[in-house]
């Protein structure tokens, strides 16, 4: 698997306060929609363009403008919601699907409860959302999922992984891009990442 650990300044500044236990949700919501923002820049380096001319009010200038059809960006829920936002801001024209994925506190595996995908997938760009890449089992079985329509290219969008998720995800999906801010140290026993940031859904929108 290709991971790219976008470091930078600016996101080492925003990740070390949103990792911070005394940011409270509001600013937590607001610096994970920045980060993805620039993540997000990442994750789309090579997305699909084609080459047009527009008139400028001086002469006709050579660009290009993204082809159809639109990319896919993908939350998983409920986490993956937080990041939809700072996605959104930089792609607007992108359509939404969504996953719900819950993982066994005990087994730490992934299962689906809810699919809300884009009917036609076939050969759409696809963003997956999840601030939070631990043991790797949503994210994997999401992939997954997604690839059982062929032809699309898969991007995995975290804040934080772990070397056991890395690891998961290099073993069951080799092809695709992982971009993240961090790379942290390990998983513990309740399979939190180290040192993390906690509970990103309980951080996001408070526990429910
Ligand atoms: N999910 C989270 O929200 N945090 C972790 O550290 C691991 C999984």
């Amino acid at each position: 698997m290709k991971i790219h650990i976008a470091s930078h300044p600016l996101i080492t500044h925003k990740l070390t306060l949103l990792r911070d236990e005394n940011t409270p949700s509001p600013t937590f919501r607001s610096l994970t929609e920045e980060i993805v923002s620039l993540l997000a820049y990442e994750a789309m380096r090579d997305i699909k363009t084609q080459e047009v001319s527009v008139k400028t009010p001086v002469a006709m200038a050579k660009g290009a403008q993204l082809t159809k059809p639109s990319p896919v960006v993908v939350p998983i829920l409920r986490a993956g919601l937080g990041m939809l936002e700072g996605m959104s801001r930089l792609i607007p024209t992108a359509e939404i699907g969504f996953l719900g994925m819950v993982r066994d506190e005990k087994t730490l595996k992934a299962t689906t409860y809810a699919n809300r995908l884009p009917e036609d997938l076939k050969g759409r760009q696809c963003y997956i959302l999840d601030p939070m890449l631990a043991t790797g089992g949503s994210m994997s079985a999401t992939i997954s999922l997604l690839k059982q329509v062929p032809h699309h290219c898969i991007i995995a969008t975290c804040l934080i992984a772990s070397p056991e998720g890395v690891a998961t995800i290099t073993e069951d999906h080799p092809d695709v891009l992982l971009v993240c801010a961090a790379l942290d140290r390990q998983l513990n026993d309740q399979g939190y990442i180290m040192p993390g940031l906690g509970d990103a859904g309980d951080r996001l929108f408070g526990t429910i």
